[in-house]
């Protein structure tokens, strides 16, 4: 099963993402982690990632199918299936997976739209935290001003892009492009919409019913 998940920054996809892969035993495929990661072992591909992501942009839509279209055709990703988080953001880049799924005679099986109040995005986005190790997301209204991670231990940060300024960026960046996604994939896919504003656990269970439906 291969599933995407739609929605603006701060919807809450990543948090989503840990509790799918751990339920559903998909690969967590999130460009912004592949992207982070090539940003701290300071790449190539991570120095020109940084200029984008600092400034609230969208990184270069080759560089990210790219790391994709390599990431899919992995032997995990092949026997597991994939979840997608964070990509596509364009049009071309879901022509792209749609070309690079087709060609590994694979298909999307549903894609799950998290939709949220832009209202809440920025607060929700500025009390955001993260674990530098394991990836683990927090919130500080909800689990207070963490300095470790209660997962695994490691340090707990605010990410570089987080900031409210940034924010506003970023939200510009999914209004101008990545919001083009949902009228595409209710015409190229399967569209599902859940509501983002509730408790993370009640969007949980609206996604898990939807892909043990088709599971
Ligand atoms: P995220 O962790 O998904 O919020 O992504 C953080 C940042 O990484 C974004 O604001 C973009 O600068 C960059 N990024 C992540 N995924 C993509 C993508 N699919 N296309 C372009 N840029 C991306």
């Amino acid at each position: 099963m291969n599933v995407m998940l739609l929605g603006a920054p701060g919807a809450g996809k990543g948090t989503q993402a840990a509790r799918i892969v751990e339920e559903f035993g998909l690969v967590h495929l999130s460009t912004g982690d592949i992207l982070r990661k090539a940003v701290a072992d300071g790449t190539p591909l991570g120095i020109e990632a940084k200029r984008h992501m600092d400034a609230g942009g969208l990184v270069p839509d080759e560089v990210v199918i790219g790391l994709v279209q390599e990431r899919i055709t992995q032997p995990d990703a092949l026997e597991h299936g994939v979840l997608f988080d964070g990509f596509p953001r364009t049009i071309p880049q879901a022509e792209a997976l749609g070309a690079a799924l087709a060609e590994s005679g694979l298909a999307l099986d549903a894609v799950v739209s998290v939709d949220v109040d832009p209202e809440a995005i920025v607060t929700r986005i500025t009390s955001r935290r993260q674990c530098r190790a394991c990836g683990a997301i927090f919130n500080v209204v909800t689990d207070g001003d963490l300095e470790t991670c209660t997962q695994c231990g490691g340090e707990v940060y605010q990410r570089d892009d987080d900031t409210e300024a940034t924010v506003r960026k970023r939200l510009e960046a999914y209004q101008a492009q990545t919001s083009k996604l949902i009228p595409y994939y209710s015409e190229h896919g399967t569209l599902h919409t859940v509501d983002g504003n509730q408790a993370p656990a009640d969007v949980y269970a609206a996604i898990a019913d939807i892909l043990r439906a088709i599971g």
